[in-house]
C-alpha cells in the first residue's frame, strides 16, 4: 500500500511478519513501514508509523534516526505525537487505550517516563491536534 505524507512524499507500507522487533505490530523504516498481517485493518498503527515516516522525511532521515537512537526526549516526543495521531484514527475515543499507549510509551522504548507523566502529556498532544 502506498501513501503520501506531506501531500507528495511515499511511503510505502507493506504487511508482514517480517523485520518486525519482538512484540511489535509496526515497525517504520523511513520511506518502508512494516505492519504485521494481523493489524492489516488496525488505521491507527498504520497512520502511527506514517507520523514516524513524516518525522523521517522532516528529519532527513538519517539525522531522525540518529535523534530518536540518541536523545530520549527526542524519541518520547516523537512516540507522544505518533500515538496521539494513532488515537485519532479509532471511532471513539476511549480513556482506556489513552492508558495501555500512555503504559507502552513508559514501558517500551527505553524512556525515564512513569506513567503518570506518559498518560498526562500523551493526553494533552491528543487535546493539541485533536483541536486543529
Ligand atoms: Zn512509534
Amino acid at each position: 500500500m502506498i501513501s503520501r505524507v506531506y501531500g507528495i512524499l511515499p511511503v510505502w507500507t507493506i504487511f508482514t511478519e517480517k523485520f518486525l522487533p519482538q512484540g511489535r505490530a509496526g515497525q517504520c523504516y523511513g520511506i518502508f513501514n512494516v505492519i504485521k498481517p494481523a493489524s492489516r485493518g488496525d488505521k491507527g498503527i498504520i497512520e502511527h508509523e506514517l507520523v514516524h515516516s513524516r518525522q523521517w522525511y522532516r528529519g532527513l532521515g538519517v539525522f531522525h534516526w540518529l535523534r530518536y537512537k540518541y536523545s530520549w526526549a527526542y524519541r518520547y516526543r516523537a512516540e507522544l505525537q505518533a500515538y496521539a495521531v494513532q488515537l485519532t484514527h479509532y471511532d471513539e475515543f476511549s480513556v482506556s487505550r489513552m492508558m495501555l499507549f500512555a503504559k507502552y510509551i513508559s514501558e517500551t522504548y527505553d524512556l525515564r517516563i512513569k506513567y503518570d507523566l506518559a498518560f498526562s502529556d500523551l493526553m494533552i498532544e491528543y487535546e493539541r491536534i485533536s483541536d486543529d
